[in-house]
Protein backbone atom coordinates (compact mmCIF):
# COMPACT_ATOMS: atom_id res chain seq x y z
CA UNK A 1 0.00 0.00 0.00
CA UNK A 2 1.60 3.64 -0.82
CA UNK A 3 2.51 4.91 1.89
CA UNK A 4 0.93 8.18 3.99
CA UNK A 5 1.62 10.31 6.47
CA UNK A 6 -1.89 11.44 6.94
CA UNK A 7 -3.90 11.08 10.13
CA UNK A 8 -5.88 8.06 10.48
CA UNK A 9 -10.22 9.49 10.64
CA UNK A 10 -11.67 8.46 14.07
CA UNK A 11 -14.36 5.49 12.74
CA UNK A 12 -17.03 5.58 15.96
CA UNK A 13 -18.37 8.04 18.78
CA UNK A 14 -18.09 11.44 17.27
CA UNK A 15 -20.48 13.57 18.96
CA UNK A 16 -24.12 13.72 18.05
CA UNK A 17 -25.16 16.13 15.87
CA UNK A 18 -28.38 17.41 15.76
CA UNK A 19 -30.56 19.63 13.03
CA UNK A 20 -34.02 20.54 12.54
CA UNK A 21 -34.73 18.25 9.54
CA UNK A 22 -32.87 15.40 8.04
CA UNK A 23 -33.13 15.16 4.04
CA UNK A 24 -31.95 11.65 2.51
CA UNK A 25 -31.27 11.99 -0.91
CA UNK A 26 -29.32 15.12 -2.91
CA UNK A 27 -31.33 15.02 -5.79
CA UNK A 28 -33.13 17.85 -7.23
CA UNK A 29 -35.83 16.98 -4.61
CA UNK A 30 -34.05 16.92 -1.54
CA UNK A 31 -31.84 19.98 -2.79
CA UNK A 32 -34.98 21.75 -3.24
CA UNK A 33 -36.72 20.61 0.04
CA UNK A 34 -33.46 21.57 1.99
CA UNK A 35 -33.05 24.99 0.13
CA UNK A 36 -36.96 25.83 1.12
CA UNK A 37 -36.36 24.72 4.69
CA UNK A 38 -33.04 26.52 4.85
CA UNK A 39 -34.14 29.55 3.36
CA UNK A 40 -36.95 29.84 6.35
CA UNK A 41 -34.17 29.68 9.15
CA UNK A 42 -34.27 25.93 9.63
CA UNK A 43 -31.14 23.69 9.82
CA UNK A 44 -30.80 20.94 7.55
CA UNK A 45 -28.67 17.61 7.03
CA UNK A 46 -28.97 16.57 3.44
CA UNK A 47 -27.54 13.30 3.20
CA UNK A 48 -26.27 11.90 -0.53
CA UNK A 49 -25.29 8.43 -1.11
CA UNK A 50 -23.17 9.40 -4.46
CA UNK A 51 -20.17 11.30 -4.30
CA UNK A 52 -21.63 14.75 -5.48
CA UNK A 53 -25.25 15.79 -5.15
CA UNK A 54 -27.34 16.31 -8.12
CA UNK A 55 -29.44 12.71 -8.77
CA UNK A 56 -30.39 12.05 -12.20
CA UNK A 57 -31.00 15.43 -13.52
CA UNK A 58 -27.57 16.73 -13.21
CA UNK A 59 -27.37 13.63 -16.29
CA UNK A 60 -30.36 14.97 -18.06
CA UNK A 61 -29.25 17.19 -21.70
CA UNK A 62 -32.35 19.46 -21.58
CA UNK A 63 -35.41 19.35 -20.20
CA UNK A 64 -39.42 19.15 -21.46
CA UNK A 65 -41.21 20.83 -22.76
CA UNK A 66 -38.82 24.17 -22.94
CA UNK A 67 -35.52 22.47 -24.03
CA UNK A 68 -33.89 24.44 -21.17
CA UNK A 69 -30.47 22.66 -20.77
CA UNK A 70 -30.84 21.21 -17.59
CA UNK A 71 -27.39 21.56 -15.52
CA UNK A 72 -27.79 25.26 -16.27
CA UNK A 73 -30.60 24.62 -13.88
CA UNK A 74 -29.28 22.13 -11.02
CA UNK A 75 -26.28 23.71 -11.65
CA UNK A 76 -27.09 26.82 -9.42
CA UNK A 77 -29.62 24.55 -6.95
CA UNK A 78 -26.53 22.65 -5.80
CA UNK A 79 -24.15 25.21 -5.53
CA UNK A 80 -26.76 26.99 -3.37
CA UNK A 81 -27.35 23.90 -1.50
CA UNK A 82 -23.63 23.88 -0.48
CA UNK A 83 -23.22 26.90 0.55
CA UNK A 84 -26.43 28.00 2.27
CA UNK A 85 -25.34 28.46 6.10
CA UNK A 86 -28.05 26.45 7.25
CA UNK A 87 -27.40 23.16 4.62
CA UNK A 88 -24.98 20.54 6.20
CA UNK A 89 -23.85 18.34 3.32
CA UNK A 90 -22.92 14.81 3.88
CA UNK A 91 -22.34 13.20 0.82
CA UNK A 92 -21.01 9.67 -0.45
CA UNK A 93 -22.50 8.78 2.81
CA UNK A 94 -24.98 5.53 3.78
CA UNK A 95 -28.05 6.31 6.22
CA UNK A 96 -28.13 3.17 7.70
CA UNK A 97 -30.67 3.58 9.82
CA UNK A 98 -33.52 6.25 11.57
CA UNK A 99 -35.57 5.30 14.56
CA UNK A 100 -38.24 7.59 16.46
CA UNK A 101 -37.87 8.06 19.79
CA UNK A 102 -40.75 10.19 20.06
CA UNK A 103 -42.62 13.58 18.50
CA UNK A 104 -40.27 15.02 16.96
CA UNK A 105 -37.29 13.38 17.70
CA UNK A 106 -36.08 11.12 15.48
CA UNK A 107 -32.08 9.22 15.61
CA UNK A 108 -30.30 8.54 12.26
CA UNK A 109 -26.72 6.48 12.19
CA UNK A 110 -24.96 7.87 8.99
CA UNK A 111 -21.72 5.96 7.67
CA UNK A 112 -20.03 8.31 5.45
CA UNK A 113 -17.39 6.15 3.20
CA UNK A 114 -13.87 6.71 3.04
CA UNK A 115 -13.00 8.64 -0.51
CA UNK A 116 -9.20 8.59 0.36
CA UNK A 117 -8.62 11.59 -0.69
CA UNK A 118 -8.74 14.75 2.09
CA UNK A 119 -11.47 16.86 1.20
CA UNK A 120 -9.97 19.55 3.43
CA UNK A 121 -6.86 19.38 1.21
CA UNK A 122 -8.11 18.75 -2.35
CA UNK A 123 -8.15 21.13 -5.08
CA UNK A 124 -9.89 19.28 -7.45
CA UNK A 125 -6.95 19.50 -9.85
CA UNK A 126 -7.54 16.26 -11.41
CA UNK A 127 -3.33 15.43 -11.37
CA UNK A 128 -4.50 12.11 -9.42
CA UNK A 129 -6.88 11.05 -12.59
CA UNK A 130 -4.72 11.80 -14.71
CA UNK A 131 -1.78 9.61 -13.26
CA UNK A 132 -4.20 6.73 -12.71
CA UNK A 133 -3.50 3.73 -14.78
CA UNK A 134 -6.82 2.27 -14.10
CA UNK A 135 -10.08 2.43 -16.63
CA UNK A 136 -13.40 1.76 -15.45
CA UNK A 137 -17.00 2.37 -16.89
CA UNK A 138 -17.51 5.97 -15.71
CA UNK A 139 -21.11 6.39 -14.22
CA UNK A 140 -22.07 9.46 -14.78
CA UNK A 141 -22.15 8.93 -18.57
CA UNK A 142 -23.99 6.23 -17.82
CA UNK A 143 -21.23 4.22 -18.67
CA UNK A 144 -20.54 5.21 -22.25
CA UNK A 145 -16.72 6.01 -21.76
CA UNK A 146 -14.27 5.24 -19.33
CA UNK A 147 -12.88 7.09 -15.83
CA UNK A 148 -10.20 6.50 -13.65
CA UNK A 149 -9.73 4.64 -10.29
CA UNK A 150 -8.86 8.17 -9.18
CA UNK A 151 -11.49 10.25 -10.07
CA UNK A 152 -13.62 13.47 -9.57
CA UNK A 153 -17.18 12.53 -10.86
CA UNK A 154 -17.82 15.19 -13.18
CA UNK A 155 -16.48 18.95 -13.66
CA UNK A 156 -19.60 20.49 -11.67
CA UNK A 157 -19.62 17.80 -8.83
CA UNK A 158 -20.90 18.72 -6.17
CA UNK A 159 -18.90 18.75 -3.58
CA UNK A 160 -16.09 18.65 -6.55
CA UNK A 161 -13.23 16.21 -4.41
CA UNK A 162 -11.45 13.28 -5.46
CA UNK A 163 -12.47 10.01 -4.93
CA UNK A 164 -10.30 6.98 -4.75
CA UNK A 165 -12.46 3.73 -6.19
CA UNK A 166 -10.69 1.18 -4.03
CA UNK A 167 -12.57 -1.22 -6.17
CA UNK A 168 -10.69 -0.94 -9.08
CA UNK A 169 -7.48 0.24 -7.46
CA UNK A 170 -4.31 -1.58 -8.27
CA UNK A 171 -2.65 -0.19 -5.40
CA UNK A 172 0.58 1.70 -7.51
CA UNK A 173 0.56 4.63 -5.03
CA UNK A 174 0.94 6.71 -8.85
CA UNK A 175 -2.42 8.96 -7.51
CA UNK A 176 -0.77 9.45 -4.13
CA UNK A 177 2.68 10.46 -5.84
CA UNK A 178 1.10 13.45 -8.49
CA UNK A 179 -0.86 14.85 -5.56
CA UNK A 180 0.55 18.06 -5.09
CA UNK A 181 -1.59 19.00 -1.95
CA UNK A 182 -0.96 15.81 0.03
CA UNK A 183 -4.12 15.09 -0.30
CA UNK A 184 -4.24 11.16 -1.09
CA UNK A 185 -4.96 9.37 1.92
CA UNK A 186 -5.31 5.55 1.60
CA UNK A 187 -5.12 4.70 5.30
CA UNK A 188 -9.21 6.63 5.70
CA UNK A 189 -11.63 5.52 7.22
CA UNK A 190 -15.34 5.21 7.52
CA UNK A 191 -16.91 7.84 9.60
CA UNK A 192 -19.56 7.38 11.72
CA UNK A 193 -22.07 10.14 12.31
CA UNK A 194 -24.72 10.28 14.91
CA UNK A 195 -27.46 12.70 14.09
CA UNK A 196 -30.56 13.93 16.11
CA UNK A 197 -33.37 15.43 13.97
CA UNK A 198 -36.78 17.02 14.58
CA UNK A 199 -38.04 15.79 11.22
CA UNK A 200 -37.12 13.57 7.68
CA UNK A 201 -37.96 14.10 4.61
CA UNK A 202 -36.97 10.84 2.33
CA UNK A 203 -36.11 12.10 -0.90
CA UNK A 204 -34.23 8.90 -2.41
CA UNK A 205 -35.74 9.04 -5.87
CA UNK A 206 -36.04 6.58 -8.44
CA UNK A 207 -34.22 3.69 -10.15
CA UNK A 208 -34.09 3.42 -14.06
CA UNK A 209 -35.67 0.15 -15.38
CA UNK A 210 -33.08 -2.57 -16.01
CA UNK A 211 -33.07 -2.64 -20.03
CA UNK A 212 -31.89 -5.85 -20.00
CA UNK A 213 -34.93 -7.24 -18.54
CA UNK A 214 -36.51 -6.77 -21.06
CA UNK A 215 -34.55 -9.91 -22.84
CA UNK A 216 -36.42 -9.47 -26.70
CA UNK A 217 -35.15 -6.06 -26.73
CA UNK A 218 -31.29 -7.51 -26.60
CA UNK A 219 -29.66 -4.42 -24.82
CA UNK A 220 -26.19 -5.17 -23.87
CA UNK A 221 -25.80 -7.91 -26.52
CA UNK A 222 -26.46 -5.87 -29.72
CA UNK A 223 -23.73 -2.56 -29.33
CA UNK A 224 -26.84 -0.43 -31.64
CA UNK A 225 -29.56 -0.87 -28.79
CA UNK A 226 -28.89 1.81 -26.29
CA UNK A 227 -30.95 3.54 -23.77
CA UNK A 228 -32.66 6.64 -23.54
CA UNK A 229 -30.34 7.87 -20.53
CA UNK A 230 -27.69 6.82 -22.82
CA UNK A 231 -29.05 8.91 -25.63
CA UNK A 232 -29.50 12.10 -22.55
CA UNK A 233 -25.72 11.57 -22.23
CA UNK A 234 -25.18 12.21 -26.31
CA UNK A 235 -26.99 14.71 -26.34
CA UNK A 236 -26.07 16.55 -23.12
CA UNK A 237 -23.96 20.13 -23.04
CA UNK A 238 -21.43 17.40 -21.29
CA UNK A 239 -21.20 15.01 -23.59
CA UNK A 240 -18.56 12.69 -23.87
CA UNK A 241 -18.22 12.43 -27.93
CA UNK A 242 -19.25 15.85 -28.90
CA UNK A 243 -21.57 14.17 -31.30
CA UNK A 244 -24.34 11.78 -31.97
CA UNK A 245 -22.31 8.52 -32.45
CA UNK A 246 -23.44 4.72 -32.56
CA UNK A 247 -21.89 2.67 -30.02
CA UNK A 248 -20.36 -0.09 -32.84
CA UNK A 249 -18.60 1.47 -35.48
CA UNK A 250 -18.83 5.47 -34.26
CA UNK A 251 -20.69 6.21 -37.30
CA UNK A 252 -23.34 9.03 -37.16
CA UNK A 253 -26.88 7.75 -36.91
CA UNK A 254 -29.22 8.41 -39.50
CA UNK A 255 -32.56 6.55 -38.94
CA UNK A 256 -33.10 5.95 -35.24
CA UNK A 257 -36.09 4.47 -33.11
CA UNK A 258 -37.66 4.84 -30.36
CA UNK A 259 -38.91 2.29 -28.18
CA UNK A 260 -41.45 3.71 -25.47
CA UNK A 261 -42.46 1.75 -22.51
CA UNK A 262 -39.63 -0.07 -22.42
CA UNK A 263 -40.26 -1.26 -18.54
CA UNK A 264 -43.76 0.32 -18.28
CA UNK A 265 -46.93 -0.64 -18.94
CA UNK A 266 -45.50 -4.21 -19.13
CA UNK A 267 -47.01 -6.90 -17.34
CA UNK A 268 -44.07 -9.62 -18.77
CA UNK A 269 -41.79 -7.50 -16.19
CA UNK A 270 -43.85 -7.38 -13.60
CA UNK A 271 -44.21 -3.46 -13.74
CA UNK A 272 -47.97 -2.51 -15.49
CA UNK A 273 -47.32 1.32 -14.46
CA UNK A 274 -46.83 4.08 -16.59
CA UNK A 275 -43.55 5.88 -16.59
CA UNK A 276 -45.41 9.76 -16.70
CA UNK A 277 -41.95 10.90 -18.38
CA UNK A 278 -41.25 8.45 -20.44
CA UNK A 279 -43.12 9.65 -23.87
CA UNK A 280 -42.21 13.41 -23.04
CA UNK A 281 -38.09 12.72 -22.62
CA UNK A 282 -38.56 10.76 -25.49
CA UNK A 283 -40.03 13.39 -27.98
CA UNK A 284 -37.37 15.80 -26.50
CA UNK A 285 -34.64 13.86 -27.37
CA UNK A 286 -36.50 12.94 -31.12
CA UNK A 287 -36.02 17.05 -31.29
CA UNK A 288 -32.53 17.47 -29.86
CA UNK A 289 -31.75 14.95 -32.29
CA UNK A 290 -33.28 16.38 -35.32
CA UNK A 291 -31.03 19.56 -33.94
CA UNK A 292 -27.91 17.25 -33.88
CA UNK A 293 -28.43 15.20 -37.04
CA UNK A 294 -30.72 17.33 -39.34
CA UNK A 295 -30.83 14.89 -42.37
CA UNK A 296 -31.66 11.98 -39.88
CA UNK A 297 -35.02 9.99 -39.83
CA UNK A 298 -36.16 9.60 -35.93
CA UNK A 299 -39.54 6.64 -35.49
CA UNK A 300 -41.41 6.55 -32.52
CA UNK A 301 -42.92 3.09 -31.76
CA UNK A 302 -45.43 4.08 -29.00
CA UNK A 303 -48.80 2.52 -27.44
CA UNK A 304 -50.27 5.93 -27.12
CA UNK A 305 -48.65 9.24 -26.30
CA UNK A 306 -49.15 10.59 -22.98
CA UNK A 307 -48.48 14.38 -23.15
CA UNK A 308 -50.40 15.29 -20.51
CA UNK A 309 -48.89 18.03 -18.49
CA UNK A 310 -49.35 21.73 -19.50
CA UNK A 311 -47.51 22.70 -23.26
CA UNK A 312 -47.02 18.92 -23.11
CA UNK A 313 -49.44 18.71 -26.37
CA UNK A 314 -47.98 21.62 -28.40
CA UNK A 315 -44.45 20.45 -27.46
CA UNK A 316 -46.08 16.99 -29.58
CA UNK A 317 -47.04 18.67 -31.91
CA UNK A 318 -44.19 21.13 -32.41
CA UNK A 319 -42.26 17.18 -32.90
CA UNK A 320 -44.32 16.23 -35.54
CA UNK A 321 -43.95 19.05 -37.27
CA UNK A 322 -40.17 18.60 -37.54
CA UNK A 323 -40.83 15.31 -39.36
CA UNK A 324 -40.46 12.54 -36.07
CA UNK A 325 -42.35 9.70 -37.59
CA UNK A 326 -44.80 8.09 -35.46
CA UNK A 327 -45.75 4.51 -35.44
CA UNK A 328 -48.75 2.65 -33.30
CA UNK A 329 -47.62 -0.75 -32.30
CA UNK A 330 -45.66 -2.23 -29.58
CA UNK A 331 -42.28 -3.50 -30.34
CA UNK A 332 -42.41 -7.38 -29.69
CA UNK A 333 -38.29 -7.69 -29.99
CA UNK A 334 -35.40 -6.45 -31.99
CA UNK A 335 -33.37 -8.71 -33.86
CA UNK A 336 -29.78 -7.81 -35.03
CA UNK A 337 -29.31 -6.96 -38.82
CA UNK A 338 -26.52 -6.23 -41.19
CA UNK A 339 -24.09 -3.85 -40.52
CA UNK A 340 -25.03 -3.60 -37.25
CA UNK A 341 -28.39 -2.19 -37.72
CA UNK A 342 -31.22 -3.76 -35.72
CA UNK A 343 -34.53 -4.91 -36.62
CA UNK A 344 -37.51 -4.16 -34.71
CA UNK A 345 -40.47 -6.29 -35.03
CA UNK A 346 -43.66 -4.81 -33.97
CA UNK A 347 -47.67 -5.11 -35.18
CA UNK A 348 -49.05 -1.81 -36.62
CA UNK A 349 -52.01 -1.34 -34.71
CA UNK A 350 -53.20 1.36 -36.73
CA UNK A 351 -52.13 0.09 -41.07
CA UNK A 352 -52.43 -3.55 -39.49
CA UNK A 353 -50.58 -6.61 -40.08
CA UNK A 354 -47.24 -7.75 -38.02
CA UNK A 355 -43.97 -5.71 -39.44
CA UNK A 356 -40.29 -5.46 -39.34
CA UNK A 357 -38.21 -2.29 -39.91
CA UNK A 358 -34.60 -1.74 -39.39
CA UNK A 359 -32.71 0.52 -38.11
CA UNK A 360 -29.33 2.08 -37.35
CA UNK A 361 -29.92 2.35 -34.01
CA UNK A 362 -32.60 2.06 -31.36
CA UNK A 363 -33.15 3.79 -28.01
CA UNK A 364 -35.08 1.71 -25.46
CA UNK A 365 -37.34 4.43 -23.35
CA UNK A 366 -36.61 3.06 -19.92
CA UNK A 367 -39.18 3.36 -16.91
CA UNK A 368 -38.70 4.34 -13.78
CA UNK A 369 -39.12 1.79 -10.92
CA UNK A 370 -39.29 2.64 -7.38
CA UNK A 371 -35.83 2.75 -5.19
CA UNK A 372 -36.41 0.22 -2.50
CA UNK A 373 -34.09 2.08 -0.03
CA UNK A 374 -36.62 4.63 0.62
CA UNK A 375 -38.86 1.63 2.46
CA UNK A 376 -35.45 0.41 4.46
CA UNK A 377 -34.57 4.27 6.19
CA UNK A 378 -36.42 3.12 9.30
CA UNK A 379 -36.15 0.56 11.92
CA UNK A 380 -38.41 0.14 14.45
CA UNK A 381 -41.64 1.88 12.56
CA UNK A 382 -42.45 0.91 9.18
CA UNK A 383 -42.85 3.42 5.96
CA UNK A 384 -45.67 1.87 3.90
CA UNK A 385 -45.44 1.21 0.17
CA UNK A 386 -48.46 1.84 -2.14
CA UNK A 387 -48.86 -0.11 -5.36
CA UNK A 388 -45.75 -0.83 -7.49
CA UNK A 389 -43.47 -0.41 -3.91
CA UNK A 390 -43.50 3.30 -3.95
CA UNK A 391 -43.46 5.29 -0.61
CA UNK A 392 -47.45 5.25 -0.05
CA UNK A 393 -49.10 8.83 0.82
CA UNK A 394 -50.83 8.57 4.19
CA UNK A 395 -53.66 11.32 3.09
CA UNK A 396 -53.46 11.43 -0.34
CA UNK A 397 -55.72 14.51 -0.66
CA UNK A 398 -54.99 15.99 2.33
CA UNK A 399 -51.32 16.07 3.15
CA UNK A 400 -50.09 14.20 -0.13
CA UNK A 401 -46.41 14.27 0.98
CA UNK A 402 -46.81 12.50 4.48
CA UNK A 403 -45.80 9.10 4.95
CA UNK A 404 -47.28 6.37 7.43
CA UNK A 405 -44.29 7.44 10.41
CA UNK A 406 -45.74 10.95 11.92
CA UNK A 407 -42.93 13.35 11.09
CA UNK A 408 -41.40 11.84 8.26
CA UNK A 409 -42.15 13.38 4.72
CA UNK A 410 -41.51 12.17 0.81
CA UNK A 411 -40.44 14.38 -1.67
CA UNK A 412 -40.19 13.94 -5.47
CA UNK A 413 -39.56 10.57 -7.08
CA UNK A 414 -39.83 8.56 -4.40
CA UNK A 415 -43.64 8.66 -3.78
CA UNK A 416 -43.83 7.66 -8.09
CA UNK A 417 -42.55 9.02 -11.44
CA UNK A 418 -42.62 12.44 -11.55
CA UNK A 419 -41.09 15.35 -13.99
CA UNK A 420 -38.67 17.57 -12.52
CA UNK A 421 -41.25 20.64 -12.16
CA UNK A 422 -43.82 18.26 -10.23
CA UNK A 423 -40.48 16.27 -8.20
CA UNK A 424 -39.90 20.27 -7.05
CA UNK A 425 -43.57 21.12 -6.17
CA UNK A 426 -43.60 18.24 -4.25
CA UNK A 427 -40.37 18.93 -2.08
CA UNK A 428 -41.71 22.14 -1.40
CA UNK A 429 -44.91 20.78 -0.11
CA UNK A 430 -42.61 18.50 1.87
CA UNK A 431 -40.93 21.22 3.35
CA UNK A 432 -44.00 23.01 4.45
CA UNK A 433 -45.45 20.01 6.06
CA UNK A 434 -42.12 19.52 7.49
CA UNK A 435 -42.27 22.83 9.55
CA UNK A 436 -45.60 21.98 10.25
CA UNK A 437 -44.92 18.58 12.04
CA UNK A 438 -41.86 21.07 13.67
CA UNK A 439 -44.36 23.60 15.05
CA UNK A 440 -46.81 20.81 16.41
CA UNK A 441 -44.45 18.94 17.93
CA UNK A 442 -43.01 22.04 20.06
CA UNK A 443 -39.25 21.37 19.04
CA UNK A 444 -39.42 24.72 17.64
CA UNK A 445 -41.36 27.65 18.89
CA UNK A 446 -43.40 30.27 16.98
CA UNK A 447 -41.70 33.55 16.22
CA UNK A 448 -43.31 36.02 18.78
CA UNK A 449 -45.17 38.54 17.28
CA UNK A 450 -43.57 41.88 16.16
CA UNK A 451 -45.22 44.86 18.24
CA UNK A 452 -45.06 47.99 15.59
CA UNK A 453 -44.06 50.74 17.25
CA UNK A 454 -46.69 54.14 16.51
CA UNK A 455 -44.76 56.32 14.37
CA UNK A 456 -46.48 58.95 15.73
C1 LIG B 1 -33.95 9.43 -19.49
C2 LIG B 1 -34.71 10.41 -18.64
C3 LIG B 1 -34.95 11.69 -19.11
C4 LIG B 1 -35.70 12.60 -18.35
N1 LIG B 1 -35.95 13.84 -18.87
C5 LIG B 1 -36.72 14.71 -18.15
C6 LIG B 1 -37.02 16.01 -18.67
O1 LIG B 1 -36.60 16.39 -19.79
N2 LIG B 1 -37.83 16.83 -17.95
C7 LIG B 1 -38.35 16.46 -16.73
O2 LIG B 1 -39.09 17.22 -16.12
N3 LIG B 1 -38.05 15.24 -16.19
C8 LIG B 1 -37.25 14.37 -16.87
N4 LIG B 1 -36.94 13.14 -16.33
C9 LIG B 1 -37.41 12.84 -14.95
C10 LIG B 1 -36.41 13.40 -13.91
O3 LIG B 1 -35.18 12.73 -14.06
C11 LIG B 1 -36.98 13.22 -12.51
O4 LIG B 1 -38.20 13.92 -12.40
C12 LIG B 1 -36.05 13.78 -11.42
O5 LIG B 1 -34.72 13.36 -11.61
C13 LIG B 1 -36.55 13.33 -10.04
O6 LIG B 1 -35.69 13.80 -9.05
P1 LIG B 1 -35.61 13.12 -7.60
O7 LIG B 1 -34.79 14.02 -6.76
O8 LIG B 1 -36.97 12.77 -7.13
O9 LIG B 1 -34.86 11.72 -7.81
P2 LIG B 1 -33.35 11.34 -8.23
O10 LIG B 1 -32.87 12.21 -9.34
O11 LIG B 1 -33.39 9.87 -8.43
O12 LIG B 1 -32.49 11.68 -6.93
C14 LIG B 1 -32.50 10.86 -5.79
C15 LIG B 1 -31.17 11.02 -5.06
O13 LIG B 1 -31.21 10.32 -3.82
C16 LIG B 1 -30.00 9.60 -3.64
N5 LIG B 1 -30.28 8.48 -2.76
C17 LIG B 1 -31.02 7.39 -3.02
N6 LIG B 1 -31.06 6.57 -1.95
C18 LIG B 1 -30.32 7.17 -0.97
C19 LIG B 1 -29.98 6.82 0.37
N7 LIG B 1 -30.40 5.69 0.92
N8 LIG B 1 -29.19 7.67 1.06
C20 LIG B 1 -28.75 8.82 0.51
N9 LIG B 1 -29.04 9.20 -0.76
C21 LIG B 1 -29.82 8.40 -1.49
C22 LIG B 1 -29.61 9.18 -5.06
O14 LIG B 1 -28.24 8.86 -5.14
C23 LIG B 1 -29.99 10.43 -5.86
O15 LIG B 1 -28.95 11.38 -5.90
C24 LIG B 1 -36.21 12.22 -17.07
C25 LIG B 1 -35.95 10.93 -16.58
C26 LIG B 1 -35.22 10.03 -17.36
C27 LIG B 1 -34.99 8.65 -16.83
S1 LIG C 1 -6.51 14.40 -4.69
FE1 LIG C 1 -4.77 15.73 -5.13
S2 LIG C 1 -4.30 15.40 -7.32
FE2 LIG C 1 -6.37 14.58 -6.91
S3 LIG C 1 -7.71 16.29 -7.44
FE3 LIG C 1 -7.34 16.41 -5.22
S4 LIG C 1 -5.57 17.81 -5.04
FE4 LIG C 1 -5.63 17.18 -7.19
S1 LIG D 1 -3.14 3.81 -6.38
FE1 LIG D 1 -5.09 3.22 -7.30
S2 LIG D 1 -6.21 5.13 -7.65
FE2 LIG D 1 -4.02 5.64 -7.27
S3 LIG D 1 -3.10 5.70 -9.32
FE3 LIG D 1 -2.78 3.61 -8.60
S4 LIG D 1 -4.59 2.49 -9.36
FE4 LIG D 1 -5.08 4.66 -9.54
Amino acid sequence: MPESTAPVLAAEDLPVETHDVLVVGGGIAGIESSLELADMGFKVLLVEKQPSIGGKMFLLSKVFPTLDCASCISTPKMAAAAHHPNITLLTYADVQGVRKHGEGDFEATIVEKPRYVDASLCTSCGQCSDACPVLVPKEFDDNLIARKAAYIPFDTAVPKTAVIDLDHCILCGQCERACPAHAVNFLQASRVHHVRASSVILATGFQLFPAERKKEYRFGELPNVVTAMQMERLLGPTRPYHAVLRPSDGKEPGNIAYVLCTGSRDRTVGNPQCSRVCCMYSLKQAQLILGALPMADVTIYYMDIRAYGKGFEEFYQQAKGMGVKFVRGKVAKITPEADGNVGLWYEDTEAGGVRKAVHDLAVLSVGLLPNPDAGKVMTGEEIKLGEGGWVASEDENRHPTATSVRGVFVAGTASGPKDIPDSIVDAAAAAAEAVGYLHQARRVKPQPEKVVACPA
